[in-house]
């Protein structure tokens, strides 16, 4: 990193500062250039962007970012002790990094993007990232305030997230990813990549929001979706029963004898609008 930016080694800066790791924050550290650059041109070249952050720490990716031509970097991050090693990378880029000391699951996002089209990039923490992606995904108004997001998760997380119906890593977030947004699963990052190593391989997941979703309401969706995998190995007219078992199946022309993993995700919509009709007074 050093030879790109003129900035310490990260591992200098984490002994300055004191950052050991701490699991309970999630805090799995990237020190190598190749991965963060890698990271940081997932979604392509990052020139004129603002990029949105979650969890910079001691700062690797968000440095990438910057060294890659990110115009602004908006980094959230809950550690006060990560604070001080951030403000040496904002005074090396003056005016390109603002720095949110807080907890991302309780920002406003849109807020922040303050109505420019925004990417978020972010070697997320694992303890809070799939509630950040679900949140994202139900985000309204669609098409939302961001462009894309590329983000780390456990590689079984972005499997999920990229699971076609049929499939038994398809769920309810295979469902709500594959609804609103086009997903890949960019690369996969071994354990030794981290600074401490975490037990399973990683994946970088690029996410991009699809313009026009089949029309149906992301509340009622997440509901539906609930209830058909929460209980996955049981006919849909069992899991369903509550939202209107048989009755819902049959308005939509769907068997219910079928099993939640066999639906595509435009029966899924179906159902949700159903249940919208069902509960209009
Ligand atoms: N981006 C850095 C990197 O790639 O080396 C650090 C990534 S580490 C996996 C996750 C980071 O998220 C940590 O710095 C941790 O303190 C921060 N974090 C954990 N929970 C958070 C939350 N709820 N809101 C914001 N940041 C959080």
């Amino acid at each position: 990193m050093a030879a790109i930016d003129g900035l310490p080694p990260l591992r200098d800066v984490i002994a300055r500062h004191g950052l050991e790791p701490r699991k309970s924050l999630g805090q799995n550290f990237l020190l190598d250039l190749n991965l963060t650059q890698k990271i940081a041109l997932t979604g392509g070249p990052l020139d004129n962007s603002t990029v949105l952050e979650v969890g910079p720490g001691p700062g690797g990716l968000t440095r990438a970012l910057l060294a890659n031509g990110a115009q602004k970097v908006v980094a959230i991050e809950r550690d006060s002790r990560c604070l001080p090693a951030l403000a040496e990378i904002a005074e090396h880029y003056p005016g390109r990094l603002d720095i949110i000391e807080g907890d991302a699951l309780k920002v406003d996002f849109a807020a922040i993007a303050g109505g420019q089209t925004i990417k978020i990039i972010a070697n997320l923490p694992y303890n809070v990232g799939t509630q950040l992606l679900v949140n994202w995904l139900l985000t309204e108004p669609w098409p939302p305030y961001f462009q894309s997001l590329t983000l780390m998760f456990q590689k079984e997380v972005g499997q999920r997230i990229v699971a076609l119906p049929g499939s038994s890593a398809y769920g309810r977030l295979g469902v709500l990813a594959g609804w609103r947004t086009e997903s890949r699963i960019a690369f996969d990052v071994p354990p030794q990549a981290f600074t401490p190593p975490p037990k399973v391989t990683s994946s970088v997941v690029h996410l991009i929001p699809r313009k026009t979703p089949y029309s149906c309401e992301a509340k009622a969706l997440s509901m539906v979706t609930q209830a058909a995998f929460g209980q996955r190995r049981k006919m849909l007219r069992q899991s369903l029963k509550s939202l209107g078992g048989e009755p819902l199946l049959s308005a939509c022309g769907i068997d219910p004898q079928r099993r939640a993993e066999t639906l595509e995700i435009k029966e899924f919509c179906d159902l949700a609008n159903a249940v919208e009709q069902m509960s209009a007074p």
